[in-house]
């Protein structure tokens, strides 16, 4: 097949020293003024390339979200090419002077969210250039969020209400194992549990406390029973806090618990049960607040057909494109799970995301640059 853009039409050097700046940009996510200033960027680069932009002033303390627009008719409501990216990273203000320092060894450029996912932003935004210019069928929003490493929670509902106008949606979260995209996530649902009892004096009267930790820990227990492996279930209890010093039985302790499943029978099934647990002593309570935050994103048969697509385009750069399924979440699960067929992890190959270790591939970046311009020239509505 003739590609419209090959990876030489990508000016590598150039997209490299611009996400170099986008690194230097700390941006973690509970930093709402550091994050738009790399909206800011974003944006002085979407106005220069004559896309329309649109942004969204910060709610619930997050930063700003901004929306790069292809060049419409006023009023059209064609069916969109919607691109999800975020430029929040889990990192604090200062890790690139210390831990993560901006440095390239061979192949390999190291800096907080270089891989998840500023390379795979940067990348949308240069493809979207590149197909704009050469005239795609759909009309393409390319939507950056502030808040996506904390759940998307002031960004979801704007991500949802773009996705019902979608036909279809890419992701360019972090390519992954050797330039995997992703084709499927679990579901998350997190949990906060108070467990309540009785203090007392651990020497002098015993017998009158009911211990929280004792019964957080049958229930840490309880919970973690619900591990699946055959059927990718993870229950995991992150962490535990209780109890306010060594001679007093403790009167509370909470844990936070991370769970994910594979599909919405499955969810339903596994949060009921999680919601349903009692404590067996009558004088200690459990408050178990939670819920699903991202829904499952489950590979339809157009999801599957939008994979193929991708694949024979890759092909034609000399890439054999592989699909994966991993128990992340990312926002790809909100607009598969509207029916909405999502393709994700199309930014840039690489490893250590939310480490100190993390990295991506350089030569990765032109080629998968390349798939995503051609991918969005491609897509026609459904
Ligand atoms: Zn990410």
């Amino acid at each position: 097949m003739t590609l419209a853009v090959s990876a030489n039409d990508i000016d590598a050097k150039a997209l490299i020293e611009e996400l170099k700046r986008w690194v230097e940009i700390e941006t973690p996510t509970l930093d709402a003024a550091a994050v738009n200033r790399l909206a800011d960027r974003v944006e002085v680069l979407g106005r220069e390339a004559g896309l329309e932009t649109e942004r969204l002033p910060g709610t619930l303390g997050f930063g700003d979200i901004l929306a790069l627009r292809s060049p419409r008719p006023a009023g059209s409501n064609e069916k969109t090419a919607l691109i999800l990216a975020h430029l929040d990273t889990v990192h604090a203000v200062g890790v690139i002077n210390d831990r993560l320092q901006l440095r390239q060894e061979g192949d390999k450029l190291y800096g907080p969210g270089i891989y998840d996912m500023k390379s795979g932003a940067l990348m949308a935004l240069e493809a979207m250039k590149l197909a704009v210019r050469r005239g795609t069928r759909m009309p393409i929003d390319l939507i950056f969020v502030p808040d996506e490493e904390m759940g998307s929670l002031s960004s979801r509902a704007f991500m949802e209400a773009a996705a019902k106008n979608a036909g279809y949606t890419l992701v360019v979260e972090p390519a992954r194992d050797g330039g995997k995209v992703v084709t499927a996530r679990k579901g998350v649902a997190m949990y906060d549990v108070t467990v309540r009892g009785r203090a007392a004096h651990a020497g002098a009267r015993p017998q009158d406390g009911r211990s929280a930790i004792r019964a957080a820990a049958r229930l840490v227990l309880e919970l973690e029973a619900l591990n699946d492996t055959e059927r990718g279930v993870t229950v995991t209890v992150g962490t535990i806090q209780g109890g306010t010093g060594r001679n007093t039985v403790p009167a509370e302790c909470r844990l936070q618990v991370d769970v994910r499943v594979p599909d919405d029978k499955i969810a339903t099934e596994i949060t009921g049960r999680i919601e349903a647990m009692r404590p067996v002593d009558p004088d200690i309570t459990f408050e178990i607040v939670g819920q699903m935050n991202r829904p499952p994103f489950a590979q339809s048969e157009e999801g599957k057909r939008l994979f193929d697509a991708a694949a024979e385009i890759a092909a034609g750069l000399g890439i054999a494109l592989e699909g994966m399924a991993t128990g992340g979440g990312s926002d790809g699960n909100f607009t598969a799970a509207l029916g909405v067929p999502t393709l994700d992890g199309l930014g840039a190959d690489g490893a250590g995301p939310h480490t100190f270790n993390e990295h991506v591939f350089l030569s990765s970046i032109a080629p998968r640059t390349a798939l995503l311009a051609n991918l969005m020239i491609s897509l026609e509505a459904r």
